[in-house]
């Protein structure tokens, strides 16, 4: 997953903190998301209190970071972050929960992914913001109460339902992040080439949106592939023929679809005549991982209508068929 291009997840030569917006004004979409935020955050405020408890969700590089980042920003707080594979035991949550100043926001990102004895010590933290911490062992332990700081726990997933419901429930801003449209990333892009010192004329810019899947991380990381091609050729201004030239080159395809998505839908026409066929046949097929498939590559066909899922697996949509240039079989319930 970490070679393609188009993968929405972080990867190492991502320079996703340059390119990071530093306000609710700033941030480009997900208007919903950010008037409620900007409601809460006043009120909070307005009351000396610490933000509610936050909980941002939706496929990879739509911007969960990013928002928590301007959460603490705002709310004129410290900013902590980690991730839940990362805390390997009960311990290091306790010592960074003890650690945080007053107000402080706390980042998890993957919040799914924390240890069931890590994620217990959470629930009493964000309802009670204290820490029931075991002292000694056998017959003589005992539980010790401490109090911790006021703190905002941001959490980062991909889904609301791969959280366990107690966890899921002590969230009470929950905020979900939609694909962008591309008028959205079409201002992403233009942002970005700005800092970047590159001039995208407006359909160069367009270009680029259109091909981004919906995600902001990918626009940028697009328009840093596509700054190389101009580079290289001389091209003083990025339109939309060099900029296509370049998509092509990257073979990223007009609905911004890689060679991962296209294998993927191929699979289901050709092996199994456009399904239904369950995930983990398709995992096993394509060697990725259930998860990749589920949180990464389908999200974004599913909202282009290219397939479903459906109680008995996955099928190819007509646009699906269409896409890979194929007639559905006939007789096929498509
Ligand atoms: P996530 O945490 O959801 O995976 P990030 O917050 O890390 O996503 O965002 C990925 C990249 O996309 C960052 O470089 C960020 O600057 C950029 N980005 C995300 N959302 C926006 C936005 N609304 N406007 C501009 N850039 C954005």
């Amino acid at each position: 997953d970490t070679d393609r291009l188009l993968t929405a997840s972080r990867r190492a030569d991502d320079v996703d903190a340059a390119l990071r917006p530093k306000s609710l004004d700033d941030f480009v979409g997900q208007q919903a998301a950010r008037e409620n935020l900007r409601v809460f955050i006043q009120a909070a405020k307005a009351r000396g209190d610490a933000l509610d408890h936050v909980l941002f969700f939706g496929p990879p590089g739509l911007g969960k970071t990013t928002l928590a980042q301007i959460v603490a920003r705002e709310m004129g707080v410290g900013f902590r972050a980690t991730s839940g594979p990362v805390i390997a035991k009960s311990g290091d949550l306790a010592a960074l929960l003890t650690n945080l100043e007053d107000g402080d926001v706390l980042f998890v990102d993957e919040i799914h992914r924390l240890q069931p004895a890590v994620e217990e010590v959470l629930y009493p933290a964000m309802e009670d913001r204290a820490l029931d911490l075991m002292i000694g062992e056998g017959p003589s332990a005992r539980s010790v109460r401490i109090d911790l700081p006021r703190f905002t726990l941001v959490g980062a997933t991909t889904r609301q339902g791969l959280l366990t419901t107690p966890l899921r429930d002590r969230f009470g801003i929950p905020v979900r992040l939609q694909f962008y449209t591309v008028e959205e990333l079409e201002r992403v892009v233009t942002r970005a080439a700005g800092l970047l010192d590159l001039h995208v004329a407006p359909d160069g810019a367009r270009e680029i949106a259109r091909r981004s899947r919906g995600t902001p991380r990918i626009a940028g990381r697009l328009l840093r592939r596509v700054r190389d091609f101009a580079n290289v050729a001389g091209v003083l201004e990025v339109d939309a023929t060099a900029a296509d030239r370049a998509l092509n080159r990257l073979e990223v395809d007009a609905l911004g679809l890689d060679a991962m998505d296209r294998r993927y839908l191929t699979m289901i026409a050709d092996i199994y005549r456009g399904g239904p066929v369950g995930v983990e046949t398709l995992a096993a097929g394509l060697s990725e991982p259930r998860d990749t498939i589920e949180e990464v590559i389908e999200p974004f066909l599913i909202q282009l209508g290219l397939v479903a899922r459906t109680a008995r697996g996955r099928v190819l949509n007509a646009g699906g068929w269409k896409h890979l240039g194929l007639n559905p079989p006939a007789g096929s319930q498509d």
